[in-house]
């Protein structure tokens, strides 16, 4: 027997149907690249939106084919989001920190018909405009005043303002299967060539439902909410959507990453949760730390995509009373897999045992199962002990990349994350490392990311990475490579020092480097391929 329910597909249009009509008049600021603030609202998003959608049905965009676009958080790039999506295309944001040569592959993998870009990215724009194969349109997030001089160089290149205002915003969002795809990211965490992660309406609306709830982001109507995470990194984790769901003030830092520039946004807007990477918020505290500054709104931060060193979370908590949410996911769970809130035995815990909890990537938000298997394939206890590969599943998460690339992904019906982890019996996981990043001493795992947290706990230390050095009877050691803040010092002695006692004496590392900087990928993470390659042949002290 079915029940008696009405049947509407779950669409991305009608987020921003919602909020026009429940939360019209609530604002949405943007830090332009054009060098001001800008202000409108999800009432006047709404109806840009529309007229994007009918923009595209002008460019002969059809349903289904991929639409790009290289662009920083700002309320143009948001407008493309549900005009893209909502018409029935396939919204396909690109990372502008790619090489050139990346995003032309990206481009022609995906077969993008139009890729629309903020003006930041003219010069790559023109490095990658006469490479690719698909694009017909190439598009300015702009007015006509600020097209370049030497727009010739793209020829027909459009404005977008002038595409906009060419429309009239009479538009019905049509209606179509909610399985249908809505938005394309390409991740290069995987061995390779990047590979298309191709999101739906459906997976994208039942991400979004559980991105806000309470133990999770924690946003609604009252809140103010600044992504610093890019819409170009798995749609900002969703907070362009959950925002315009929940009726939250949306603020978007455009390219202003810096500590000055995103503070100065936190205190003029009224900001209460933000979200981002590790690196990010390092910038930003040593800012704020520098110049004796408080958060006079900021509440929460949302923290991953790396993990969050415990020093940050107490730094957060104990000097500028911001809880710290850290989270965990991929590109492949759209991107929200766990999230560090606390059961109803942590509320009245000592400060040390709540940190400890909240330094955990955190527990299973719902929709989402997960699993550790042991090299046989087989389940491991959530003993807080046994580490294993971290497997996931559920409505949110990947079943095959982009044009089947790679094959089929799934083992069991599980994703396999690439991660390490062990769980603890009240369900919190702790991710010891990638599986590539893992160090095998004698045969025994030593967990990088422990070693790189007590690291950057240093007063000394700004960033610190631990990769695999080879050994000749352990075959692989620790070491550890750093970068000092600027001014501070610190030897190898007093580091090493640092670790004792904090860790099992065997995983302390054989050896440290001074770096002048550790290379950071397109989504803010330590490249520490790179460094491995950088490092490869290093004579260990021990060796
Ligand atoms: P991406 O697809 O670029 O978002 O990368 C996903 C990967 O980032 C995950 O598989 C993890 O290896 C890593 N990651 C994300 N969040 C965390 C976290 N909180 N702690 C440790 N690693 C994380």
């Amino acid at each position: 027997m079915y029940g008696q329910m009405m049947q509407q597909p779950l669409l991305i249009s009608s987020l921003i149907v919602h909020a026009e009509r429940h939360h019209g008049e609530r604002e949405v600021v943007s830090r332009r690249v054009e060098g001001d603030i800008h202000r409108t609202t999800y009432g006047q998003i709404a109806q840009r939106a529309r007229q994007v959608a009918q923009a595209l049905g002008a460019l002969g965009v059809r349903d289904g084919e991929r639409v790009a676009t290289l662009a920083w958080n700002g309320y143009r790039h948001m407008e493309l989001y549900f005009g893209i999506s909502g018409s029935g295309a396939v919204m396909h944001t690109v990372n502008p920190r790619l090489h050139p040569d990346q995003i032309v592959y990206i481009a022609d993998h995906a077969e993008d018909q139009v890729m629309f870009f903020d003006m930041t990215f003219w010069p790559l724009i023109q490095a990658v405009a006469g490479r690719t194969k698909t694009v017909k349109h190439w598009v300015a997030m702009c007015g006509r005043e600020h097209l370049p001089a030497d727009a010739a160089k793209v020829p027909g290149l459009l404005c977008y303002e002038e595409l906009v205002a060419a429309q009239d915003g009479r538009y019905a969002w049509p209606s179509f299967d909610e399985n249908t795809a809505s938005s394309l990211c390409y991740t290069s965490g995987t061995t390779g060539n990047p590979k298309g992660v191709l999101y739906s309406h459906r997976s994208t609306l039942l991400h979004t439902f559980a991105a806000a709830l309470p133990d999770c982001l924690d946003v609604g109507a009252a809140d103010c909410v600044l992504p610093v995470v890019p819409m170009f990194h798995v749609n900002s984790w969703g907070i362009v959507y959950l925002a315009p769901m929940t009726g939250a003030k949306l603020v978007l830092p455009g390219a202003g990453l810096d500590g000055k520039s995103l503070y100065e946004l936190f205190e003029s807007e009224g900001v209460t949760v933000s979200a981002g990477v590790p690196t990010v918020w390092q910038g930003l505290l040593a800012y704020v730390d520098a110049n004796k500054l408080k958060f006079s709104t900021m509440r929460r931060s949302a923290i991953g995509g790396s993990a969050c060193p415990p020093a940050m979370i107490s730094k957060f908590l104990d000097d500028y009373g911001v809880r710290v949410i850290h989270a965990w996911g991929m590109t492949e769970m759209s991107p929200i897999g766990t999230a560090a809130a606390f059961k109803a035995q942590h509320v009245d815990q000592s400060p040390e045992r709540r940190l400890a909890v909240m330094s955990t990537q955190g527990r299973a938000v719902y929709g989402v199962d997960m699993k550790i298997v042991g090299e046989d394939g087989r389940e491991l206890p959530w003993d807080g002990q046994a580490s294993g590969d971290l497997l996931v599943r559920g409505p949110w998460v990947i079943s095959r990349y982009f044009r089947d690339e790679g094959g089929d992904p799934l083992q069991d019906g599980w994703f396999p994350t690439g991660d390490v982890a062990k769980i603890s019996p009240e369900g919190y996981m702790i991710i010891t490392d990638r599986s590539k990043d893992v160090i095998k001493s004698g045969g025994e795992w030593i967990g990088s990311i422990d070693l790189e947290n007590i690291a950057m706990a240093h007063p000394a230390v700004a960033m610190a990475a631990c990769i695999a050095a080879h050994h000749p009877k352990w075959d692989e050691r620790p070491l550890l490579v750093v970068m000092k803040k600027p001014g501070a010092e610190v030897t190898k002695e007093e580091l090493l020092a640092f670790f004792d006692g904090k860790i099992a004496k065997w995983w302390t590392p054989d050896d440290v480097v001074f770096v002048d900087a550790i290379p950071l990928g397109a989504t803010g993470k330590m490249q520490k391929n790179r460094l491995r390659d950088q490092f490869r042949g290093y004579k260990l002290p021990t060796a």
